[in-house]
């Protein structure tokens, strides 16, 4: 199966699955996209039921991942979502009463749902190096605002043929994040401050990427440049496993039977989760509607209600921060499918040159066919976790609670319409990644902002903290150096790592 741009028009520059994981964004700045989405039939998904997870993830990948075998795509999977990494499995599923399912996808070695790709992609990546002949070194540069770049750091850690560092704003990541960051093990991995925010973290790094005498020097060295966020295929394609999965585990357990129509639920940023759930749908799973939820930067709510993105507008830090965004670049993905590509790059020039873009109502109504927006107040979220902990003892972190609130309002919705299904709301965090905010939603006020809140929760609520997070209590701090915010700085410091003077 051929990768194109979803800005190629004239689909003149097809690559292989391998180089689109490996080169990440396309060199018109558009995403890979497969040719095609390949279906999944009912008896499929039958058989697939009885399968454990590793299994049916090389079933699916193997699908889009056209030119890797099936062994290579089962051992991938085997060691990423191995009973070391994923205590109890890669997924569960907790029941809040008749209508909600919430799927738990924080189980990984960072407790959160980015683990579920940044486990299995670099096996993917280092695989495509092989595939495409690659001798050099591949060096990944990551910007955090937290959680990505735990997650990556975890999932590259010791894997041959790849480097990382990983910048984070000195002051801007939590006392968690930062210690979960700072005290990373791994022979090929280096992290460290900038003197700056999330945004100089992020364009010092757009800018080593962007440097053409940088790429000559690092390729004289036999390295090349990498990236490990959310728009490369690589990390798209393994989320599409878990929302067949757990549909899987709906039958297995007899909780639906098959070809049951459910609704899902995703708290949303940058649009990928919840756009793997579109693609599964695609491959005809019985999703019905797939609803997006958003925290007070509600701009994906309004882009679905009314066809019109604009960034022009006020950005707010929430205690959702995971989704604090104004930019969600997969919504090109999704643009892409249902408009085509022309259109798709005409709105990507008009956001980049003017920060909106309108959709033309067709394109909106296909939308809206299996899309449904929402977003939840800081308020809401608080009150969220306090009522779904106090009815069903039942703890989520913040981020999910803005999904779950959007589930509500849509049992609400479908009950008025006399549509009866389950919703599947996706759980993307411990809630022990956010202690303090989760303890302040309970009505309660934290003694401490540091790493210790997690004891205060645990004791609070009486469950059980997840053993990656209690183990920092040990963790050594191996990263403890912090550069200036220019790009130069940034550069000579990644640089020094791979031994470039
Ligand atoms: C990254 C993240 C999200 C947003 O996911 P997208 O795929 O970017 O839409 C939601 N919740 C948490 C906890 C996250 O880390």
């Amino acid at each position: 199966m051929n990768y194109f741009s979803t800005r190629d028009t004239e689909r003149t520059q097809p690559i292989s699955s391998a180089q689109a994981i490996k080169q990440g964004i396309a060199n018109d700045g558009g995403l890979f996209m497969p040719e095609s989405i390949p279906a999944i039939t009912k008896e499929e998904i039958a058989s697939l039921s009885a399968l454990p997870y590793t299994e049916r993830a090389a079933n699916i990948l193997s699908k889009f991942l056209t030119d890797y075998s099936y062994d290579e795509l089962l051992s991938s999977a085997q060691s990423a979502y191995s009973e070391e990494r994923f205590v109890g499995g890669a997924t569960d599923i907790s029941a809040l009463g008749e209508t909600h399912r919430v799927l738990e996808l924080w189980h990984g070695p960072t407790c959160a749902f980015k683990d579920m790709a940044l486990q299995i992609m670099p096996r993917l990546l280092s695989l495509a190096l092989k595939k495409t002949g690659e001798k050099r070194t591949a060096y990944i540069l990551v910007a955090t605002s937290g959680d990505t770049g735990k997650a990556a750091l975890e999932g590259y850690k010791d894997i041959d043929g790849i480097k990382m560092t990983v910048f984070y704003p000195e002051d801007g990541v939590s006392a968690m994040q930062k210690l979960q960051m700072t005290s990373q093990t791994g022979n090929n991995v280096n992290v460290s401050a900038i003197k700056g925010n999330f945004d100089d973290a992020q364009t010092g790094v757009k800018n080593i990427f962007s440097n053409a005498e940088v790429a000559k020097k690092l390729d004289e060295n036999g390295i090349f440049l990498s990236s490990a966020n959310s728009i490369n295929w690589g990390r798209l394609v393994p989320q599409i496993v878990y929302y067949v999965s757990a549909y899987c585990d709906l039958v297995a357990q007899e909780d639906i039977k098959l070809g049951d129509i459910i609704d899902i639920t995703v708290p949303t940023g940058n649009f990928g989760n919840i756009f793997a759930a579109y693609v599964a749908k695609l491959m005809g799973m019985p999703f019905g509607k797939l609803i997006c939820a958003s925290n007070r930067n509600n701009i994906l709510t309004d882009f679905i209600n009314t066809g019109v993105y604009d960034r022009n507008r006020e950005f707010f830090t929430t205690i959702s921060p995971s989704m604090d965004i104004l930019i969600s670049s997969n919504l090109e993905r999704l643009l892409y499918l249902i408009a085509g590509p022309a259109r798709c790059a005409a709105y990507m020039k008009s956001l980049s040159e003017t920060g909106k873009y309108a959709v033309e109502e067709d394109v909106l109504c296909k939308i809206k066919e299996s899309f449904l927006a929402d977003y939840c107040t800081e308020e809401n979220t608080a009150k969220t976790i306090k009522d779904t902990f106090d009815k069903y003892s039942y703890l989520i972190d913040t981020h999910t609670a803005c999904a779950l609130y959007a589930s509500l309002n849509a049992e609400k919705k479908n009950a008025a319409e006399g549509r009866k299904v389950k919703i599947l709301t996706a759980s993307t965090a411990s809630p022990y990644k956010f202690a303090a905010d989760v303890i302040k939603s309970l009505g309660k006020t934290p003694e401490s902002e540091s790493f210790e809140v997690i004891y205060e929760l645990s004791k609070l609520t009486e469950t059980e903290i997840p053993a990656p997070l209690a183990a920092l209590k040990d963790a050594k701090v191996r990263f403890n150096g912090s550069v200036g915010k220019t790009w130069q700085e940034m550069l000579a410091c990644a640089e020094k790592f791979v031994g470039i003077e």
